[in-house]
């Protein structure tokens, strides 16, 4: 890392943020790749848009006061950061989960920005949540709660200021409630939200859009070598909207996915997770909102793994595979992890959560030879298709599913192509997680420069 990129992390970043563990390593990663960037060009020092890069725009922490069903007063906290807007309006999800706090929020709106930038469409940085945990709670809870934060989020968003989707613990459910609140306090409805209901301006494709995604991309690295996902055996953690439909995906696709997990722990199903078993998840997770161990009783050729926080790894990435696919959280995979997958076999890890990698678990694969697509490129197809919904509702238009798809294809395959071409333009060809973030910086900093110091 060159001079002003440890400057700025070193004497802005960790000293102006301390105790913001998640936002430092997420700095840190992007800095160490556009080092070389900052080495030949001289205008992003001068106009010090590292700088810029790490201060957010806006952040706005708030009281969310809310009645549980017992009638008891309950008091969370909400957050929206609002990181860049340099080329759209702001853009991110909303987390809801009892872990989440500001170094949280603030490393997956960093990510968020380059993430954004590299799907081709006008969309900045955001990202929000609160330390509301949904799980165990009524959908009558669920809902008051939701009024809440929404009573005090909608003075900061707007079609074409900030629009909000889901995340860890905000699926279909929690958006209906939240939307259903702007739109009686606006008085409007409008594309504020993404990930709606189908049926009330929502986008084809946008629930599976994150995994699917994920893995057409791992299908452009695989047919560099005139290779596909089909047949191969993948390990997929989570099981929630971005485990399930890269498992959805893996199985259309003719790969073997052998396991999902939750916090209480992962299945392993030797012989493959099969449309019917995926559907009986689907319903698990979806509807009756049990828990993954329920599949090992119903399916007992799988086996469960109860969660042991006493281990210093995770076994789910000791089984032989081909591709891992994280999607459960960040941090998830540790060098001891890493080295375990290399051990199985594993020559691809595909990012379907953010950051699920600590930062010598990548280094670790990277020296290993096996290919890292960063987060940053894997799960875009996420907010991708969230852009398609900005679209679609501006135009008062609702494409067919096969459009949406055929368009996420298509947008997986630009990422690929700007996430090569700009690790091979800094002589780190095949580094897919040095040219993601080359290829978002650039875009981000030359709209900078352009706009002036704002
Ligand atoms: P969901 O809430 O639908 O599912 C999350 C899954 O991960 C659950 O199975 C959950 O288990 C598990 N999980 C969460 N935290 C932990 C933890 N600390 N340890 C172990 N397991 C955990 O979230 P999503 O599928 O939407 O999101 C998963 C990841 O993908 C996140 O990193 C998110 O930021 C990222 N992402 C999501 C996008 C989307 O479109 N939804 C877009 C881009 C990225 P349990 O039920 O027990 O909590």
């Amino acid at each position: 890392m060159n001079k002003y990129c440890r400057t700025t992390l070193e004497q802005v970043v960790r000293v102006k943020d301390p105790g913001q563990p998640e936002f430092h390593q997420a700095v840190e990663e992007v800095f160490d790749s556009v080092s070389p960037v900052l080495d030949t060009h001289s205008e992003y020092r001068q106009a010090r848009i590292l700088e810029r890069m790490v201060e957010p725009e806006r952040t706005v922490i708030f009281r969310v006061p809310w009645v549980d069903d017992r009638g008891e007063i309950q008091v969370n906290r909400g957050f929206r950061l609002q990181m860049s807007s340099a080329i759209g309006p702001y853009k991110g999800g909303l987390r809801f989960h009892p872990s989440v706090n500001l170094s949280i929020i603030k490393f997956l709106a960093f990510e968020q920005t380059f993430k954004n930038a590299l799907t081709t469409l006008p969309m900045g940085g955001g990202k929000g949540g609160s330390d509301f945990n949904p799980k165990g709670k009524s959908d009558m809870e669920v809902m008051r709660f939701c009024q809440s934060f929404m009573t005090e989020l909608y003075r900061h968003i707007g079609p074409d200021t900030d629009v909000p989707a889901g995340d860890i613990g905000v699926g279909g459910r929690e958006i209906g409630y939240l939307y259903g609140q702007y739109k009686r306090i606006r008085n409007e409805f409008t594309g504020t939200f993404t990930g709606k209901g189908l049926g009330w301006g929502g986008s084809h494709i946008r629930p599976e859009a994150t995994g699917y995604g994920a893995v057409y991309l791992a299908g452009e690295v695989l047919a560099l070598k005139k290779d596909s996902v089909c047949g191969k055996t993948c390990l997929v953690s989570g099981s929630g909207n971005v485990a399930q439909y890269t498992v959805e995906k893996l199985i259309q696709l003719g790969a073997k996915p052998v396991t999902l997990s939750d916090t209480g722990g992962y299945i392993y199903d030797e012989g493959g997770i099969t449309r019917e078993k995926l559907d009986f998840v689907l319903r698990l997770k979806n509807v009756t909102r049990g828990r993954i161990k329920e599949y090992a009783e119903k399916y007992p050729e799988a086996v469960f793994v109860p969660a042991d926080p006493s281990l210093e790894y995770n076994p789910l990435w000791t089984h032989k595979a081909d591709i891992a696919f994280p999607s459960a959280t960040q941090n998830e995979i540790n060098a001891t992890d890493a080295a375990n997958l290399v051990k199985g076999g594993v020559r691809l890890i595909t990012e379907g959560a953010n950051m699920p990698c600590t930062t010598a678990a990548t280094v670790c694969l990277m020296d290993a030879g096996v290919k890292v697509l960063p987060a940053k490129a894997a799960n875009a197809g996420g907010v991708a298709t969230s852009g398609l919904e900005m679209c679609q509702n501006s135009m008062r238009v609702s494409w067919t599913r096969e459009e949406a798809d055929s368009k996420l294809h298509g947008i997986m395959r630009a990422i690929f192509r700007q996430i090569t071409d700009a690790a091979e333009a800094y002589g780190e060809k095949g580094n897919y997680v040095a040219g993601a973030n080359i290829a978002g910086f650039l875009k981000v900093a030359n709209a900078l420069l352009d706009q002036g110091v704002v």
